[in-house]
C-alpha cells in the first residue's frame, strides 16, 4: 500500500519570501511553498498537508508551538504512516528535542526539515530537503516491520536523531550536526539507513504529552563571571531547574562563595544540571577536582546531552509535575536516546 504522509508547515526560511521594500525575509503561506515543487506529484505516496494559521520565524518558537505540534500529530496519528514538519532552522533542534520527549511510544517517523535558502530561490536547498524527508518518512515504516519510530532532523544529505542535533552553521547548506551520535541515514545516490542506530522497538503505547513548563534558568559560565551575575541568574523564585553550562568535561570555578551559593540553591530544592559548552564529548563530574566539587554538593551531570536536549527535557519533565528528587534522577536517565550512559 502507498504510504500516506502528513506535511505540517510551521514557517521558517523554506517558505519565506523577500519583502520588496525592506528586503528582509518573512514567513509566507504553504500554498506558495507547495506550488514551487511540482515534483511532489511524481511521488506515488499520498501526501496531505496542514499549516499553522500564521507561519512563524522559528526564532519566535515557544513551548506552545511544541504542544500544538504534539496535538496535530496526536490527532492524525492513526491516519498517517509518517510526518514531515517544515520548520525554521534556528530553533529546529529545540523543537526536535521537545517532540522526542513528548511523543512517548512513538512508532512512526517524524522528520523535521527546513532550508537555508527559501524554496522560491534558484539555488534553494529546500527542495532536496523536503523531497528526501518525504521519501524517508514514507520508506521507514516499510523497513521497520515492528514498533520503531523517532523524531529526526533531515538536512543536506543526513538524517539525525532529533534530540542529538545542533545547528552548527548559519552559512552552509550543511547546517546541522549530531556531534555525539552517528547519523541515522545518509542520502546520496541511494538512501543508506543505519538501522542499528535507530531507537529500538518501543514497548509503551503511543501517548502524546502536551505539557511543558518554563520554570528553567541557565547559568552560562565564563572566566570572570561575578557572584552578582550568578545570583541574578537564580533570582527568579519560580525557576526549579537550572542548566549550568560549564567548561570542558564539566568544570568551572570552585571558590567557596560560588560553591556555597550553589549548595544553598540545591538545599532549597533547585536542581542544577551540568552541561558542557563543548559540542563534542561529555560531562564527567569527578574527572577533575573542580567538577568533583560540583558532584559533592549535589549538582547532577548531563553526560553528552546537547543544550537543546537538556533544556527541553527539563521543561518536559517539569511539565509532568515531577519533584526535585525525581527530576534529579530522570534528567540523567535517557528517555529516548538523548544521552549515552
Ligand atoms: N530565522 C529562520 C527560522 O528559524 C531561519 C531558518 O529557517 O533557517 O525560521
Amino acid at each position: 500500500m502507498n504510504a500516506t504522509i502528513l506535511i505540517i508547515y510551521t514557517g521558517g526560511t523554506i517558505g519565506m519570501i523577500q519583502d520588496p521594500k525592506t528586503l528582509s525575509l518573512k514567513p509566507f503561506n504553504l500554498a506558495h511553498l507547495l506550488e514551487t515543487i511540482p515534483e511532489l506529484e511524481r511521488f506515488n505516496f499520498n501526501i496531505h498537508s496542514s499549516s499553522f494559521d500564521e507561519p512563524i520565524d522559528s526564532s519566535n518558537a515557544t513551548p506552545e508551538l511544541w504542544s500544538h505540534l504534539v496535538s496535530i500529530i496526536h490527532d492524525n496519528y492513526e491516519k498517517y504512516d509518517g510526518f514531515v514538519i517544515l520548520h525554521g532552522t534556528d530553533t529546529m533542534a529545540y523543537t526536535a528535542s521537545a517532540l522526542s520527549f513528548a511523543l512517548e511510544g512513538l512508532s512512526k517517523p517524524v522528520v523535521i526539515t527546513g532550508s537555508q535558502l527559501p524554496i522560491g530561490m534558484l539555488r534553494t536547498d529546500g527542495k532536496e530537503n523536503l523531497i528526501s524527508s518525504i521519501e524517508i518518512a514514507a520508506t521507514l515504516p516499510q523497513i521497520f516491520a515492528e514498533n520503531r519510530g523517532e523524531v529526526c532532523i533531515y538536512f543536506d544529505g543526513f538524517l539525525f536523531r532529533g534530540n542529538r542535533t545542533i545547528k552548527s552553521s548559519t552559512q552552509h547548506f550543511e547546517a546541522f550536526e549530531s556531534p555525539n551520535f552517528p547519523a541515522l541515514a545518509e542520502v546520496g545516490v541511494d538512501v543508506k539507513f543505519d538501522l542499528d542506530h535507530f531507537l529500538q522497538k518501543r514497548d509503551e503505547p503511543f501517548n502524546a504529552k502536551k505539557e511543558f513548563a518554563d520554570a528553567v534558568g541557565v547559568l552560562y559560565l565564563f572566566p570572570g563571571i561575578t557572584m552578582d551575575t550568578v545570583k541574578a541568574t537564580f533570582s527568579n523564585p519560580k525557576n526549579q531547574v537550572y542548566i549550568m553550562c560549564t567548561f570542558g568535561s564539566g568544570n568551572g570555578p570552585t571558590d567557596d562563595e560560588f560553591l556555597e551559593f550553589l549548595e544553598f540553591q540545591i538545599n532549597r530544592g533547585k536542581v542544577i544540571l551540568n552541561i558542557t559548552q563543548c559540542d563534542r564529548g561529555a560531562v564527567d563530574q569527578g574527572k577533575y577536582e573542580s567538577s568533583g566539587a560540583y558532584k559533592k554538593i549535589g549538582i547532577i551531570g548531563g553526560l553528552d546531552m546537547t543544550f537543546e536536549a537538556a533544556i527541553t527535557k527539563a521543561m518536559f519533565l517539569l511539565g509532568q509535575g515531577f519533584s526535585s528528587e525525581e527530576l534529579k534522577y530522570k534528567l540523567t536517565e535517557p528517555i529516548c536516546g538523548e544521552l549515552s550512559t
